[in-house]
Order: structure tokens, then sequence, then C-alpha cells
């Protein structure tokens, strides 16, 4: 598991700050120890042919954070997403959070929490009775509507 950066707060081409609502596009690239990002705004990403990972996104409107249930429910993501042997579920786990709208789905492998920017890279895997029991457990847990 290698973290990705969070998404900047201007464009990796030319600097331009990002402002609420503006469109922005988002790359990813796969490095040996790392993962590169960069992040461009409009103007820049309609000149770009960006390759692996990329999406386009919107800058929320307001720097909220996230409500204490959903950050709590965000930091026991995090915490199967550390562990290499918890992948698998992280990534039922984060179909759950993109179902809430916390997470948004970013092509076949990418998510990004929406609030932060954060973005978490987990392979699509299938979901297994036992995952979901887990799952369940967990929300029950944080008196969440279960999956
Ligand atoms: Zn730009």
């Amino acid at each position: 598991m290698r973290k990705i950066p969070i998404r900047s707060r201007r464009c990796t081409q030319d600097g331009t700050f990002f402002n609420p609502g503006d469109i922005y596009l988002s790359a990813l690239v796969e490095q040996k120890d790392a993962w590169l990002r960069q992040d461009f705004c409009q103007k820049c990403a309609e000149q770009l042919k960006p390759q692996g990972h990329f999406w386009k996104g919107v800058i929320p409107e307001k720097e909220t954070v996230a409500s204490p249930e959903d950050g709590s429910l965000i930091a026991v993501f995090k915490k199967f997403y550390a562990q290499d042997h918890q992948q698998s579920f992280a990534y039922l786990f984060a179909l759950y959070l993109e179902r809430k709208g916390i997470f948004a789905r970013r092509g076949r492998a990418i998510f990004e929490e929406l609030q932060s920017g954060e973005v978490f890279h987990l392979q699509p895997v299938e979901v297994k009775p036992e995952m979901a029991r887990q799952l369940s457990e967990i929300l029950e847990a944080h008196a969440c509507p279960s999956v």
C-alpha cells in the first residue's frame, strides 16, 4: 500500500489556484515506490492526453470537514486500507462509502474522498459473504445503516 498524494491546491502546469466549483483533472502514475500525482486546471487539461489513471472532478463548494459519523467511518476504512492483507475488505468498504456519497469512484481501481480529495487505490475483488458480514458488524458498531 503506497500513499497517494492528496489533490494539490493549484495546477501542476501553470500554477493556477483552484477555486470552489472549478473543474480539474487529476492524473496518477504508478511508480516503483510511490504514486506521482498531477492536478490540472480545466484550461491545461484540454491540451493534455493523460495516461494511466485519470479523472475529472469538481472542487467542493465549501471546505467542509466530514460529519463526525462520516469521519469515523473514514478513519476505520483507513485502518484496513493501511494493511496489505486487508485490501479486499478495504475494497468492499470503499464501495459502501461510495454508496453513501463519501467516496467517488475514479476509474476502475481509484476511489476519492470527495471532501479532502484524498485518493485510494484498491483493486476490485469478488465480495465474499464473510466480508459483507464483517462490514455489517463494523457499521452496526458505528450505528450506520447496514449494507
Ligand atoms: Zn493549468
